[in-house]
């Protein structure tokens, strides 16, 4: 598949190999994007401004609602896509892309309703008869850089919100799984002036810097770890920046809980995506009155979940984005058992594929709770009463989302006034996310919000326009 930059797909000599993470099999090349390309994108974004801004509100949303019965007739072949790129099983992959059908669908919406406001100038002496106004206006280019465990929906929640926005973006996908989003970007040029969206490949290490320093570039939007969300803020310096980066996110579930409907959540938050999730169940923290119970139908159930081929509409749990991931999700594993954990049931790797796995009697000071284990690992912690629960949430550097399972609304409150996190979340595991809600952690999760609206505000300015009558 091929970059695009200023409306045009180009192609190199110089490839990356994408492979299936299932079998390994080369399933496509993308071109090895370098300074040259970086440059051409950027010089074609700064001029795609100007053609953005004299389109109307009305008309930006008319191409985004263009996109989206577009992406909405690709549905099929997109969801296929995902999961031969990234791995991600294929009914799970349809829900990716009804839900990044949904969220261009917000984008269209949202693009007629950026609105500033009247400030009321006369209410500080000096103010009287002079009108005052706030207008909203777009940054100018932002720079979109994405993971690759969702890698339609999140490219769309940062260009989406941008070209609303009438900003320019140029796009730099994973390229652990790139192709989606080159066909998404595919897709959008059709309805956009050439050079709004550039889509450019290449490694990070080689040409993530160059995107984050230009000086064409007003914002960086990055969504990643919290290693190179790090290095990133480093390198930004005072530009505008979204950083969504790893969490930690814990399932609290209380002694009066409905056990039943918390132990979906935490089969369904633990290994959705083989547990490749920012916002996937990586604690579960259980009352230890109703541990037994609780831990007894989360193994059964557990056990129930069909590992393999993620082509397979059967399998619920497909494989780690690559190897090196699925041996260092083994490694935590066992140093873990080795330091005093109890393996419940999973706990074997095959090639890229790792049993959903738990694991009893965890300590908050293991490695595999102290940092984001990206795979299907349930780790627990046992406590008691919800002041104890709220203190073991907290105890990590990450913030992203908690839930709790509680039928005391005294305790559920504890817990949302109390757990440093970006959401909280009661009666539904931390994986809950609609795409309209302001979405973003705090901690080393990162900082700003995504979720259109809040991510539209991310990326305009407010200009206070002053006019004194004479
Ligand atoms: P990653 O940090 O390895 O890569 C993310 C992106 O950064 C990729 O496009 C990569 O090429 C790029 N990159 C690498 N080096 C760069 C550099 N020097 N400059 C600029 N860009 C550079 O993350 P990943 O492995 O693709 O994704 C998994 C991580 O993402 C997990 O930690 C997960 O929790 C997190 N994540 C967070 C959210 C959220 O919304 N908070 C959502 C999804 C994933």
């Amino acid at each position: 598949m091929d970059m695009l930059i200023n409306g045009k797909l180009m192609d190199k000599t110089e490839k990356i190999e994408i492979r299936n993470p299932f079998n390994n099999e080369v399933i496509d090349t993308v071109p090895q994007g370098n300074h040259e390309d970086v440059q051409n994108a950027l010089i074609a974004a700064n001029r795609a401004k100007k053609a953005l801004n004299d389109l109307s509100s009305r008309e930006i949303s008319e191409n985004l609602y263009g996109i989206h019965e577009e992406l909405s007739k690709n549905s099929k072949s997109l969801a296929k896509l995902i999961t031969i790129d990234c791995g991600k099983p294929i009914k799970d992959s349809i829900e990716e892309v009804n839900r990044s059908i949904q969220t261009i669908l917000l984008g269209a919406e949202e693009s007629k309703r950026i609105y500033g406001e009247t400030i009321p100038m006369d209410a500080c002496a000096g103010g009287e008869n002079v009108i005052g106004f706030t207008m909203r206006l777009p940054l100018g280019v932002v720079a979109a850089i994405t993971p690759f465990n969702y890698p339609l929906n999140l490219a769309i929640h940062k260009v989406a919100p941008a070209i609303a926005a009438k900003n320019s973006v140029i796009l730099k996908p994973s390229m652990k799984a790139p192709l989606t989003a080159l066909k998404m970007a595919e897709i959008m040029d059709f309805y956009l002036p050439d050079g709004a969206l550039n889509a450019v490949t290449g490694h990070g290490r080689t040409i993530g810097d160059e995107i984050v320093t230009s000086p064409v570039v007003n914002k960086i939007s990055f969504t990643g770890s919290v290693e190179i969300g790090e290095h990133i803020s480093k390198q930004a310096g005072m530009k505008k920046l979204t950083l969504e980066l790893g969490g930690n996110d814990p399932l609290i579930v209380l002694e009066d809980a409905d056990i039943e409907k918390a132990v979906e959540a935490a089969v369904r938050g633990s290994y959705l995506n083989a547990g490749q999730v920012c916002i996937g169940v990586k604690r579960v923290i259980l009352d230890d009155k109703i541990a037994d119970e609780f831990i007894q139908k989360f193994v059964n159930n557990t056990k129930k979940l069909v590992t393999g081929d993620p082509m397979d509409p059967e399998t619920d749990v497909g494989p780690l984005i690559n190897k090196g991931a699925a041996i260092e999700v083994e490694n935590r594993v066992n140093e873990a058992v080795n330091d005093g954990a109890e393996l419940l049931c999973g706990g074997k790797r095959e090639g890229t594929l790792y049993l959903p796995t738990i694991l009893d009697n965890v300590d908050s000071k293991m490695k595999i709770v102290q940092y984001e284990t990206f795979g299907p690992i349930s780790p627990i912690i046992r406590i008691n009463g919800i002041d104890e629960a709220v203190k073991v949430a907290n105890n990590t550097k990450y913030g992203l989302q908690a839930g709790i399972f509680t039928n005391n609304i005294n305790n559920a409150m504890k817990a949302v006034k109390e757990i440093e996190s970006g959401g909280v979340i009661v009666n539904k595991p931390s994986t809950y996310r609609m795409d309209n809600m302001p979405f973003g952690g705090c901690k080393m999760s990162g900082l700003g919000k995504e979720g259109i609206k809040y991510a539209i505000e991310d990326m305009t300015k407010t200009k206070i326009v002053v006019i004194n009558p004479l």
